[in-house]
């Protein structure tokens, strides 16, 4: 069944509005009819079986026929704090984590990052409608938030059940002894380090505020693969 993306706020009495767009796709590409059944979420875990009542103006009402959670929302919360990659590849990173199950998504700047987050509302806007869209295409209800941009000195190991520093001069623990050894985990943080990687200094400083220094493994990974296997890997081991 179709999915798409309902505010909380146009969800009431039995009844949901859908924003322009998504009345839009609706209508004029998928050309559905009153009648139709459709999977509306409200991006923050809750999901709604309706049917198509109305198409006026440029909105489309539904009657809503049930409402439920989504397996596919992930139990563990994983945060990937992506150190600023090279142009476009963000998007790509974002798609990919949400798909993985991550929980938010939190732009990072470290000493190595040679791009700014600049007109940062556009980028935020831009990277929180990639993750949307990633929701709904992979089924789930809620949708990860792409927040920030953060400085690595900002990461507050103490918000987690463990901070874990992918880090590329790790040669002893892996990131399943890290997993294994931080005992009951509900939130994580995963730290990815730009092309350019961590300055010695820096993965010092995380260290020294109780991340865990782990190693994706026996190759270098690049760093729009490295948020995507850490978070394989993390799901793989924790998630039922
Ligand atoms: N400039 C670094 C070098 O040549 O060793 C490589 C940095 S890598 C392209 C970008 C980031 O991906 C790293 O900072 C780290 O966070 C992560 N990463 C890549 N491969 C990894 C591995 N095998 N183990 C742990 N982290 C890795």
């Amino acid at each position: 069944m179709r999915r798409f993306f309902a505010e909380k706020i146009d969800i009431a009495d039995g009844k949901a509005v859908l924003s322009p767009d998504e009345a839009r796709h609706i209508r004029n590409v998928l050309r559905m009819k009153t009648g139709d059944e459709v999977l509306l979420f409200d991006g923050s875990g809750t999901e709604y079986r309706s049917v198509i009542t109305d198409f006026s103006g440029d909105s489309v009402t539904l009657d809503i026929l049930g409402r439920g959670v989504s397996s596919a929302d992930p139990e563990v919360h994983v945060t990937l704090f992506q150190c600023l990659p090279k142009q476009g590849k963000m998007e790509l990173i974002i798609q990919k984590c949400v798909e993985l199950g991550v929980y938010a998504v939190v732009p990072t700047v470290s000493k190595r990052c040679v791009v700014k987050l600049d007109g940062k509302e556009q980028k935020l806007q831009r990277y929180n409608r990639v993750s949307m869209e990633a929701s709904k295409q992979c089924g789930r209800a809620d949708i990860p938030e792409v927040k920030g941009p953060a400085e690595l000195s900002s990461i507050d190991a103490k918000a987690f059940d463990v901070v874990l520093l992918a880090y590329e001069n790790e040669t002893v623990t892996t990131l399943k002894k890290a997993l294994m050894d931080a005992g009951k985990i509900r939130s994580a943080a995963v730290v990815i380090g730009p092309e350019g990687g961590f300055e010695p200094a820096e993965a010092e400083m995380l260290i020294s505020k109780g991340a865990v220094p782990v190693s994706l493994g026996r190759r270098i990974l690049r760093t729009e693969t490295a948020g995507m296997a850490a978070l394989a890997q993390i799901m793989y081991e924790l998630e039922q």
